[in-house]
């Protein structure tokens, strides 16, 4: 079992038509069109997105993905229009949103990794590759790979895990001249994050990006533009650098508490169980909550406020 213990209602706010509860996220089209994706506090752990909230988390992560934008600006356009709170939207949203161009998405979840960890280790323990690619012999849960690669997965609805998939179904899925400049635009923001978060002590071990295109009615319906939220704890494996230790699963920057608490003792719930999970009691959400601010900290260099 899976997905949400209660599905939350999407608000209602005029001129807003919403498309989309994702497990973190919600969608709306607005009167131009445009996309505005709003983050809310929901936070998901083993599959279920949980009955309790982390207090600023959809903020957090939306400043952050903004601020990565920014970092990145040189390397890839993105989708953000606009920071703006709508019209009559509530003022909760203030943070949270990313007013969007509209794209035609690619099929793929571009997937870079630089460090072996999750479904790419449990692929490379059966057949010493991850997405059909040939890995050296000996490495562990947590190893530094001898080069980033690029291990696309085809996106799942809710409550389904994403499918690791060879780079020649991408080619087959989006042509091969697309597939190329989705591997080597993936592989190159990787690699710039990845080296902007080693200095501010922060090991990026894999992340997720989403790519699209412009309406064909656009000016350059060719430009590949970034999208999605990017870089951030939800879309990515941020391990403290001073405590990586390859050989065992490392601390995460995020939700370890709560995977902790949850698969703990305490909590009292069979995660191979039909149940859904129980709430969080507060000292996890705080601690949840300063990991994340500890995050946005870290790599920004700028207090939370
Ligand atoms: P999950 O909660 O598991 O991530 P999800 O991916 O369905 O589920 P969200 O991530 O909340 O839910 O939803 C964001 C959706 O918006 C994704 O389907 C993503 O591909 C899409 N998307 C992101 N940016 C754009 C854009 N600029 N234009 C069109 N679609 C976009
Ligand atoms: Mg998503």
């Amino acid at each position: 079992m899976s997905g949400f213990v209660e599905k939350p209602e999407p608000v209602q706010v005029p001129g807003l038509v919403h498309v989309h509860t994702g497990k973190v996220r919600d969608l709306y089209r607005d009167r131009d069109d445009r996309l505005v994706m709003v983050a809310s506090d929901r936070v998901s752990a083993y599959d279920w997105v949980l009955p309790t909230e982390i207090p600023d988390k959809g903020r957090i992560l939306t400043q952050l993905s903004m601020w990565w934008f920014d970092q990145l600006a040189d390397l890839v356009g993105n989708h953000v229009l606009s920071t703006d709170v709508p019209e009559g939207a509530p003022a909760d949203w203030a943070g949270r949103v990313m007013v969007c161009r509209p794209l035609r998405m690619a099929p793929v979840e571009c997937v870079a990794r630089g460090y072996l960890t999750g479904s790419g280790l449990v692929e490379y323990r059966q057949s010493r590759t991850v997405c059909g690619l040939a890995l050296p012999e000996g490495l562990e849960d947590g190893s530094e790979l001898p080069a980033p690669i690029f291990t696309p997965a085809t996106k799942a609805d809710v409550g389904e895990h994403d499918e690791n998939v060879p780079y020649e179904e991408v080619a087959r899925r989006v042509g091969a001249e697309t597939a190329a400049r989705l591997r080597q635009t993936t592989l190159a923001v990787y690699g710039r994050a990845r080296d902007i978060a080693r200095e501010r002590g922060i090991i990026l071990a894999d992340t997720k990006f989403e790519f699209g295109f412009p309406e064909e009615s656009e000016e350059d319906p060719d430009e590949l533009v970034l999208a999605d939220e990017v870089l951030t704890p939800d879309s990515s494996r941020f391990w403290p650098a001073d405590l990586w230790e390859p050989g065992r699963a490392q601390q995460s920057f995020d939700k370890q508490f709560v995977r902790d608490w949850l698969g703990g003792p305490e909590s009292g719930w069979d995660r191979n169980g039909e149940l859904p999970p129980p709430p969080l009691p507060a000292k996890t959400v705080e601690q949840t909550r300063e990991k994340y601010v500890e995050a946005y900290e870290r790599l920004t260099g700028t207090p939370w406020s």
